[in-house]
């Protein structure tokens, strides 16, 4: 198995499930006590999430960029970044190593497509649903992206920064996100992309009528059939 290098602290409540569930998928592919080899860098976040707000993508490249060499000099064969959002800034990733960068948005639309849908809803932070460069990447793949409007898109972003990454998950934001949910299969949506790898710590398939695409799992998958690969 080659070594998947994960770039984590994005927040760390999700870079835990990337952990858990790259570990777990190792041990169903190959039995017995098989883990998966691995390498994660942790960044703080904070500063990262000020950045972010600032618009400071050019700082935050540079940041990514060196958080993948680390994984490279530490013998990592892919990188894995584990946040939708910082994906702004795949192209500095990919340019600063020679190993390979896993997309989040591919694995994710392979599966969207392979499953039967083109029209897709996408939640995620307001940098993942209102800026090109997530929803040019699922347009690649031929998927047509709804997001919420702008009244609800502030709901989603806000419940990430303010309760998700912090691991606090509250029953009204599961509501509200529910509602969003149910606006966008209104307005045509055929599935739903969980665009933020913490959403997943607060929804799942019983709130939606229509299918879910989790980005946390869905790449952590895909990390470990190229691991395997
Ligand atoms: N983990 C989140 C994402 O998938 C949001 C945190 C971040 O801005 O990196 O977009």
């Amino acid at each position: 198995m080659k070594t998947i290098g994960l770039i984590g602290g994005m927040s760390w409540e999700s870079s835990a499930q990337y952990y858990r569930i790259v570990n777990q998928t190792a041990r169903a592919r190959l039995g017995g006590t098989h883990s998966a080899r691995c390498l994660m860098t942790s960044v703080d976040f904070a500063p990262i999430a000020a950045m972010q707000a600032a618009g400071e993508w050019d700082v935050l490249g540079a940041a990514m960029a060196d958080a993948a060499r680390v994984l490279e000099r530490g013998g990592a064969d892919v990188i894995v970044l584990c946040t939708n959002t910082m994906h702004r800034v795949a192209d500095a990733i990919a340019d600063a190593v020679a190993i390979p960068l896993l997309h989040i948005a591919d694995p994710t639309a392979v599966a969207v497509r392979a499953a039967g849908y083109a029209r897709v809803g996408l939640i995620g932070t307001a940098f993942t649903m209102e800026q090109n460069f997530y929803r040019a990447r699922l347009g690649e793949h031929g998927l047509t992206v709804l997001v919420p409007d702008a009244a609800d898109r502030v709901v989603v972003h806000d419940v990430i920064y303010r309760e998700l990454v912090k691991g606090d998950v509250r029953a009204a934001s599961r509501d509200a996100y529910r509602g969003v949910i149910a606006r966008l299969v209104a307005a045509g949506a055929e599935a739903i992309i969980l665009g933020c790898t913490e959403i997943m710590l607060l929804i799942g398939p019983e709130d939606s009528a229509v299918p879910l695409f989790d980005t946390t799992e869905l790449h952590a998958l895909a990390a470990v059939e190229m691991a395997l690969g």
